[in-house]
């Protein structure tokens, strides 16, 4: 049987003699509650709780958020009630618990029940960001015990962990979770797949990791003729679904991939990274184009490191990533990794992480409030009013569910998709999106010289309509410009807005 003191040894600042304290008693808590309580597997329920917390601790959450990981099924699956939370462990450990609670089963059934219950966790995390970070830990444990689950069962849950809860954990920047969670659910919903590419990796990976491993060698040996010591290398395989995706745009030949397998290099500042860099193109000639400087122009959701992409001198090309520890720990931990640093600086990150969610939410007021608040540095990012309303009195008047969720206008899941450029960013969109809308999304520019697009890797028509995890592609000439046409097949008030000035511009010469 799993101990407190296993979670307590996986965080990453040792808590204080209350921090401890909350823990056990949560601990403890969820021991009883779920007493009588099994899993698929036939192990007793708890594990799971604890598993939760386990994962919360690593990501370096404190011990209110773990205590929340640990109760985060008392009120969905036991006795207890919201009022014995909130006078054992306080509010705030009550609402981390409420938000990732799913809404009562018999106001409501199967889908409803379902899509309901993830506008209400949306809700909630517009206000407290550590809800979706305890539900994300939470679904981590349910795929790696999926296994168990019935079969019918199964897919559906890794499907919608592939559509839902993979794009979102990009989102926050968790790689951590987001690479195992994808290769989780990619096992079950494309089973075919995932044997292939297994055997693909079989075939081939081991050789990739020994060349590798025998530049790693060279690289280290070069940096200590330089007398720069303070570097650390790893070696890293990609993710099976990311590799599985590209492959498809590679004609599924693993030798036409250059990070299938890439050499890490961390090193203590920034200043550094560029030194290292100058380093390796000094003895390694570098393949043109792919020099990226994701320092100076982080991604979207926040990832920094410098790549780029070497020929080693005996026929193996291979990519480099340069990095320092903060970034690395950051890279893997995204959002959660803030929790860590109280610096000004992590908190503007903190806010960036968070905008694009409220953006998310319906309401144009989310729009309004947001250039406001945001640009003011450092603070907290502002949650719209009607939602901090309708939080409240669900908490206050402990309103039905149902009443509760008949306020909200939209919803999240129904109506956005998210779809990938070829280098791996997410750009949300709204369902039935084009290819224009995807264009103009990433850049003005390249939104008004579309000459082509292509979706994984096939040509197809603008008319197409995006889904869920596609992979677009643009591709752009000057002498192109917008048509009524595209007017009529774009869906966002951005493309329509951007292809009409257009069209006023054409008319006018
Ligand atoms: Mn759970």
């Amino acid at each position: 049987m799993p101990n407190v003191k296993d979670i307590i040894s996986l965080m990453q600042t040792p808590p204080s003699k209350e921090g401890t304290e909350l823990i056990t008693k949560a601990y403890e808590f969820a021991q009883k509650a779920h007493k009588d309580h099994k899993r698929y597997s036939e192990e007793p329920y708890f594990t799971h709780l604890v598993e939760t917390a386990k994962t919360l601790a690593e990501f370096g959450l404190g011990p209110k958020t773990i205590s929340a990981g640990l109760l985060h099924d008392t009120i969905e699956d036991t006795k207890t009630t919201g009022e014995t939370i909130e006078k054992e462990f306080g509010a705030e450990i009550l609402f981390l618990v409420q938000g990732t609670t799913k809404l009562g089963k018999l106001k409501y059934r199967g889908v409803e029940r379902h899509t309901e219950s993830l506008r209400k966790l949306f809700v909630a995390t517009s206000q407290d960001i550590r809800v979706l970070i305890i539900k994300l830990a939470d679904r981590l444990d349910n795929m790696r015990t999926l296994a168990h689950v019935p079969k019918e069962k199964q897919k559906r849950i890794a499907s919608e962990t592939l559509e839902i809860y993979v794009p979102l954990a990009y989102r926050l920047g968790v790689r951590k979770l987001h690479r195992e969670l994808e290769d989780l659910a990619f096992m079950y919903t494309y089973p075919d797949e995932y044997k292939k590419i297994k055997e693909v990796l079989k075939q081939k990976g081991g050789e990739i990791l020994k060349r590798l491993e025998k530049l790693q060698k060279s690289v280290k040996k070069t940096f200590a003729k330089e007398k720069f010591t303070a570097i650390q290398t790893e070696c890293r395989i990609k993710g099976l679904f990311s590799l599985y995706k590209k492959l498809q745009r590679k004609d599924m030949d693993i030798e036409k991939i250059y990070d299938v397998a890439a050499l890490r290099i961390i090193v203590p500042t920034a200043s550094d990274c560029y030194q290292a860099l100058g380093i390796i193109h000094g003895v390694w000639r570098p393949l043109p184009g792919r020099i990226k400087d994701y320092i100076a122009f982080p991604r979207p959701n926040g990832y920094q490191s410098l790549h780029t992409t070497i020929f080693t001198g005996d026929g193996s090309i291979f990519e480099i990533q340069i990095r320092t520890q903060q970034m690395h720990r950051e890279a893997e931990y995204g959002i959660a990794s803030h929790f860590l640093y109280k610096d000004g600086s992590m908190k503007r990150l903190f806010n960036q992480n968070i905008e694009w969610l409220l953006q998310l939410l319906p309401n144009s007021k989310v729009q309004e409030d947001k250039s406001a608040s945001f640009k003011k540095k450092g603070k907290k990012p502002k949650v719209p009013k009607w939602v901090t309303q309708l939080v409240e009195e669900q908490q206050s008047t402990s309103l039905e569910p149902q009443e509760f969720i008949k306020s909200l206008k939209a919803d999240f899941f129904e109506h956005r998709i998210f779809v990938f450029t070829p280098k791996g960013d997410v750009v949300d969109l709204p369902i039935e999106s084009s290819p224009i809308d995807f264009a103009y999304a990433i850049h003005s520019d390249i939104g008004d010289h579309i000459s082509g697009t292509k979706v994984n890797g096939k040509l197809v028509s603008l008319e197409t309509k995006l889904k869920n995890g596609d992979i677009v592609q643009i591709d752009i000439k000057e002498a192109s410009h917008p048509t009524q046409k595209w007017f009529n097949l774009a869906k966002t008030t951005l493309a329509k807005r951007h292809i009409k000035s257009a069209l006023q511009k054409t008319a006018e010469v």
